[in-house]
């Protein structure tokens, strides 16, 4: 036991005095503890206590049965709620994945000892200060991923803890320990026994950490050939071509890196280039080309996504961007040209265009960089002075609507569409054309071609 004070919230010293106070051993457990050691702001604070749930139900006003059968029960303080779980000992793992049952302790040792990683595995209380059964501060200290106990049969039991071995790397900027990593490599194909939610949960984790580089890990883990076998196939594959330095695997790495961590945005750089490997030619020069591997890519990118049940927002956001990804901005860049991409990708999705496209190049060669960062730094002005100017980009911005162009005597129907696509055309290379009388006669004089 270390000398070490954690400052706890108010509320959670009070849960574990008035469980003292009744007789009862309680300590902060696991995540935030692990947390408050390394200085970050914890989740959520976890209780875990020696008296069985019907007992820590009698002590406190206001429960939730949370999760009852494996002794979990939620404290209701104010409008907060802490999860309060009797100590316990998990049982058989028949499905790699869940214990057959669970039964409880009154000992904090064997609860410690159920818990994945040595970093996890610590309990403290202000009175009895901080309980490290298992070695985790050393292995905060040296920034190690260790399993608690023999790694072999805590990955049997629960193969999730593989995915989670690697979210806490990414995480935390840590490495795994030989032996755990040794371990995974020989369970990895349990990995198929979690369901996907659970995977794209911490996935999602891993890639949106300060660490996303850590993938390549699960990588050479043997993780990703399970989970993701799509990105196992860019790796090693050549990009023959000035503008790049990196394989299409360590590119993609170099993409997350240099994207906001946003989920949108991580899974884009993720996948924005997964459909090269197929679509690459060699011209006679020996330069590689990747025709159509944005439009493919954002296709094979919905498919993974619907695999691990991804949510539908994220889904459609990530493939617009993908699909929209290599959409060149070649050239002089003008206003006119400017307007009329925005109006395709949608004004709203064009700072993520923008944020992908800046990712990308960093993420290549220095071949012709400083004129490629003229270029954006160009088209984010005259982006600015679009918005700026509040210039139409979409039918709904023109001053007629479908009614008016009825009004001219032609019948509901996909010619009202197609005189709106033409004059929005009119307007985006004139905004002064926005004026209802100018749109009425150039809609009649378009009737009349
Ligand atoms: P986070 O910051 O994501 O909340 P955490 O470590 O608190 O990280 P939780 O999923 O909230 O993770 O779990 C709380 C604690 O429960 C962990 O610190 C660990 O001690 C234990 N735990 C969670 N999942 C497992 C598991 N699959 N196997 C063993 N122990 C687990
Ligand atoms: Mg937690």
């Amino acid at each position: 036991m270390r000398d070490l004070k954690i400052n706890m919230p108010v509320k959670v010293s009070k849960i574990i005095n008035m469980l003292n106070s009744a007789g009862f051993e309680a300590y902060a457990v696991g995540g935030c503890v692990r947390d408050s050691v390394l200085g970050r702001e914890p989740n959520d604070w976890d209780i875990t206590t020696s008296a069985m749930p019907e007992e820590v139900k009698a002590i406190f006003r206001r429960t939730v049965d949370t999760g009852i059968k494996h002794g979990t029960v939620t404290v209701l303080l104010g409008d907060e709620g802490f999860e309060v779980t009797t100590f316990r000992v998990d049982g058989e793992y028949t499905d790699h994945r869940h214990p057959e049952e669970v039964s409880f302790t009154r000992e904090l040792e064997e609860d410690l000892l159920r818990r994945d990683f040595t970093i996890n595995a610590m309990a403290y209380s202000d009175s009895t200060g901080l309980v490290d059964l298992y070695g985790g501060i050393n292995d905060l200290e040296d920034k190690l991923i260790k399993a608690v106990g023999d790694p072999d049969a805590r990955f049997d039991e629960d193969a999730l803890r593989i995915m989670r071995a690697v979210r806490f790397a990414a995480q935390l900027g840590f490495d795994i320990e030989g032996r755990t990593k040794e371990a995974i490599i020989r369970h990895t194909e349990f990995l198929s026994d979690v369901s996907a939610e659970r995977i794209e949960a911490e996935l999602t984790k891993l890639i949106t950490s300060a660490h996303p580089e850590k993938l390549i890990d699960a990588y050479e883990l043997g993780i990703t050939g399970v989970i993701l076998p799509e990105f196992d196939m860019t790796m090693g594959v050549p990009q023959n071509n000035p503008y790049h330095k990196y394989d299409v695997g360590r590119h993609i790495i170099a993409v997350m890196q240099n994207t906001p961590a946003t989920k949108m945005m991580r899974y884009t750089a993720l996948f924005h280039d997964i459909s090269k490997p197929e679509c690459r030619t060699t011209d006679e020069r020996g330069i590689d080309h990747f025709k159509m591997h944005a439009v493919l890519g954002a296709d094979k990118a919905r498919e993974i996504m619907r695999r691990l049940k991804m949510d539908n927002d994220t889904i459609h956001a990530v493939t617009r961007l993908i699909y929209w990804h290599d959409y060149g901005i070649k050239g002089d860049v003008t206003k006119r040209s400017l307007r009329r991409m925005m109006s395709k990708l949608g004004a709203e999705n064009f700072p993520d265009y923008l944020a992908i496209r800046r990712a990308d190049m960093a993420g290549q060669s220095d071949f012709r960089k400083e004129e490629k960062d003229e270029i954006y730094r160009n088209i984010e002005a005259l982006y600015e002075e679009i918005i700026a100017e509040g210039d139409c980009l979409t039918i709904k911005d023109l001053a007629v609507n479908g009614g008016d162009i009825m009004k001219l005597g032609i019948p509901a129907g996909p010619k009202i569409g197609e005189i709106l696509s033409y004059l929005l055309e009119r307007v985006m290379d004139d905004p002064s054309l926005n004026e209802k009388s100018d749109l009425i006669t150039l809609a009649e004089t378009y009737e009349m071609k």
